[in-house]
């Protein structure tokens, strides 16, 4: 039994790939989703169509590397539902090359994005968590926040903070659960931002062996469906063929 009915949870990253693919398998489950992103026609879509399933879910506009449009997020969740029950830190990008190619304002994206924006989302979020006795924070990480190679050098940096971010707040939380999403590759449309014409060839290897979305989905309706004493602190999920 996987039991999410009524659980409120805020995806972050929820317009397209892995955030799209759990709202909608939450919401199939009962759960009641708030999806954010920045393409709000893609959000919008989403929830129609959540909605038309007999799904219950509501959209904002975020930007989750502006901490005061993040806390507007997070409070819209509360206020639409009375609370919230998890907050899913999704959004990332991932404009691989190599560290001589210089593209500095590429690092500071993935920094901005992927580390700034789990953040600001424990920044609005925790206060509520802890006024309600408990909640659950799900990070996405990444199979990159365990190994580094070449042209993911900063990425993975982004995403060993992630993992150490969610750790640090697990040790220090008592009521409050933390989940660490670690996905291998999987057919989304991340990566599309690359702009260095070797890292493009290298992901496009890469996905020749790749998920799609909903096994990552099912991942997380498994860390949130579990009862409030159970933790699950990190899952990984690779293709099977996969040896990264
Ligand atoms: P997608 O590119 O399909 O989804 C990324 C999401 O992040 C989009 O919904 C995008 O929405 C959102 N996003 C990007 N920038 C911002 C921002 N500034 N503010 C708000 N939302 C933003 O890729 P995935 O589904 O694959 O990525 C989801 C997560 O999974 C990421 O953290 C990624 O690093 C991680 N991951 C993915 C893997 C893969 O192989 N696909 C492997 C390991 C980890 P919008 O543009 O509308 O704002």
């Amino acid at each position: 039994m996987l039991d999410v009915e009524n659980k409120v949870i805020a995806i972050t990253g929820a317009s397209s790939g892995i955030g799209e693919a759990s709202a909608k398998l939450l919401a199939q489950n009962g759960a009641k989703v708030v999806l954010g992103a920045r393409r709000t026609e893609k959000l919008e879509k989403i929830v129609k169509d959540i909605r038309s399933s007999g799904g219950i879910a509501e959209f904002k506009a975020v930007d989750v590397t502006d901490r005061q449009d993040m806390n507007a997020f997070i409070h819209f969740a509360k206020e639409k539902f009375d609370r919230i029950d998890v907050i899913f830190n999704n959004a990332g990008v991932m404009p691989l090359s190599l560290m001589s190619a210089l593209k500095v304002d590429e690092w500071d994206k993935m920094i901005n994005v992927n580390i700034n924006g789990v953040l600001n989302g424990i920044a609005a979020g925790l206060p509520i968590m802890e006024a309600q006795g408990g909640g659950q924070f799900i990070n996405t990480a990444s199979i990159a926040a365990h190994s580094v190679g070449p042209t993911s050098a900063v990425y993975s940096a982004t995403k060993y903070a992630v993992w150490a971010i969610s750790d640090g707040l697990r040790q220090e939380s008592k009521n409050i659960r933390v989940t660490i999403i670690s996905p291998g590759v999987v057919e989304t449309e991340l990566g599309s931002d690359i702009s260095d014409e070797a890292s493009k060839g290298f992901l496009q290897k890469l996905r020749k062996t790749a998920l799609t979305p909903d096994a990552i989905a099912r991942a997380v309706l498994y860390a949130v469906a579990q009862p409030e004493d159970v933790d699950v602190n990190e899952i990984i999920v690779r293709p099977t063929a996969s040896a990264f």
